[in-house]
């Protein structure tokens, strides 16, 4: 059966001289990996060898789920902004790329997380001021990620306590609060004795977590709080460290 679809390249390795093991997150279809046969030829009719990163129509015949798919059609449109030259943009993509490659299954659809990343990928190629664009893509990669733990029903409660549901306020600054990994969101000062693994967050993160709208604005130092806490819980959930997790950390833009 020939499937159409629209998709965004999210891995690819070679298989032989001339084809690709490609692994494409589909629109209507959800995660699905298929052969491009032939695409590393001059003439391929992809266009070149598949790029990650690369989106656009896509046919492909799936026969059997069990197998590979095969690719008959991909016209691949690729970017020729910031993800052409900033290297902290790029990362932060491949970053978005293994988190939604662990965080899926294949032919397992979410449609409004494929228009999400690639929204995610137009919005970082399109950042022009190199002054700021460390900053600006971490902005985008922390929004990706929080969107992307809604739509997999992972997000973590961040406008309350988890354990005893009092509300963060903004404006108390008495509140001390913390975020728990296990406990997927924010421990208050009264709960946090029964959260080992709780991270104290300081007011300006716990304010941005509490209300996304203040992320855009935050500075660099609480962006990379914030960060460090989404890559902390990302490696719990996944049990294990995501692997670009260190080209984030290491080139965070510092204030
Ligand atoms: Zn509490």
């Amino acid at each position: 059966m020939l499937v159409k679809d629209v998709a965004i390249c999210i891995r690819a390795v070679d298989y032989s001289e001339t084809s690709q093991i490609v692994t494409f997150f589909t629109r209507r279809t959800g995660k699905i990996s298929a052969i491009a046969k032939g695409s590393k030829r001059p003439k391929s009719k992809f266009d070149g060898p598949v790029e990650v990163f690369s989106h656009g129509k896509i046919v492909f015949s799936d026969s059997n789920r069990e197998k590979l798919a095969t690719l008959t059609e991909f016209e691949q449109q690729p970017w020729r902004g910031s993800l052409a030259s900033n290297l902290f943009a790029l990362n932060c993509c491949f970053f978005a790329t293994e988190l939604v490659n662990s965080l899926t299954d294949d032919y397992d659809p979410h449609p409004e997380l494929f228009d999400s990343f690639l929204r995610f990928l137009q919005n970082i190629n399109e950042i022009r001021d190199t002054l700021h664009a460390s900053r600006d893509s971490l902005v985008l990669l922390i929004l990706f990620q929080l969107a992307l733990l809604k739509e997999v029903g992972l997000m973590p409660i961040l406008n309350a306590c988890v354990n005893c549901k009092t509300r963060y306020a903004i404006r108390d600054t008495r509140y001390e609060v913390y975020f728990s990994s296990s406990a997927n969101g924010l421990i208050c000062r009264d709960c946090e004795a029964s959260f080992p693994d709780k991270i104290r967050l300081t007011r300006n993160a716990a304010n941005a977590l509490s209300n996304l709208k203040l992320i855009a604005d935050a500075n660099e130092e609480v962006l990379s709080e914030i960060e460090k806490i989404l890559i902390h819980h990302f490696t719990d959930t996944l049990g294990r460290r995501p692997k670009m997790a260190k080209h984030i950390l290491g080139t965070i833009p510092s204030s």
